[in-house]
């Protein structure tokens, strides 16, 4: 493992809450809000309303902006986020989850947890100068981000359709030239 479990699920998380934006678009109901809530193993407050949805969907500019920056950009980001919710860290231990770390109360908004839990998982990756493990899609048409956590940095593509219309395209290019 690279980094922690909960820097991986935070990171994990936060791609996949990005990519909803990417077409074709999710999360456009409460529903699809529940299932990333359970996918993704949040506990607190989750209202369920379509409130919360449309807070959860305005983080995606953001996050996105965070996840593909430079290390040094991503720096203020990531300090602006924790002192704007006055994130302190502590260690938790919940449902079968070791010893990890929540830095905001659990009744705070989740748009709010979501938002703490990222930046927190990007001090990791500044402090590891692992910024090149987060990228957009080798697709030429697609804008998803790319987690790549891979031993041998071997993923390229933000999704397993992505890759194989690659494949796919690439096969045929090579049938075509012989
Ligand atoms: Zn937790
Ligand atoms: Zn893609």
């Amino acid at each position: 493992m690279l980094f922690t479990y909960d820097t991986e699920m935070a990171l994990q998380a936060a791609v996949a809450l990005v990519n909803s934006a990417v077409e074709p678009e999710t999360m456009l109901t409460v529903e699809e809000l529940d299932a990333f809530w359970d996918e993704w193993g949040y506990t607190g407050s989750h209202v369920g309303d379509e409130a919360e949805l449309a807070s959860v969907r305005d983080l995606r500019p953001s996050l996105r902006t965070l996840l593909t920056s430079t290390r040094d950009e991503a720096v203020p980001m990531v300090n602006e986020i924790l002192a704007e919710h006055t994130a302190v860290p502590r260690l938790v231990r919940h449902g079968n989850i070791d010893w990890h770390l929540h830095a905001v109360a659990d009744d705070e908004p989740l748009a709010t947890r979501i938002s703490v839990e990222t930046a927190m998982a990007m001090i990791d990756v500044i402090r590891a100068d692992e910024m090149s493990r987060l990228d957009v899609c080798a697709d030429d048409d697609c804008d998803g981000v790319v987690l790549d956590l891979s031993r041998n940095r071997s993923k390229r593509f933000c999704s397993t359709a992505c890759g194989n219309r690659n494949a796919v395209a690439a096969y045929r290019a090579r049938r075509a030239a012989d």
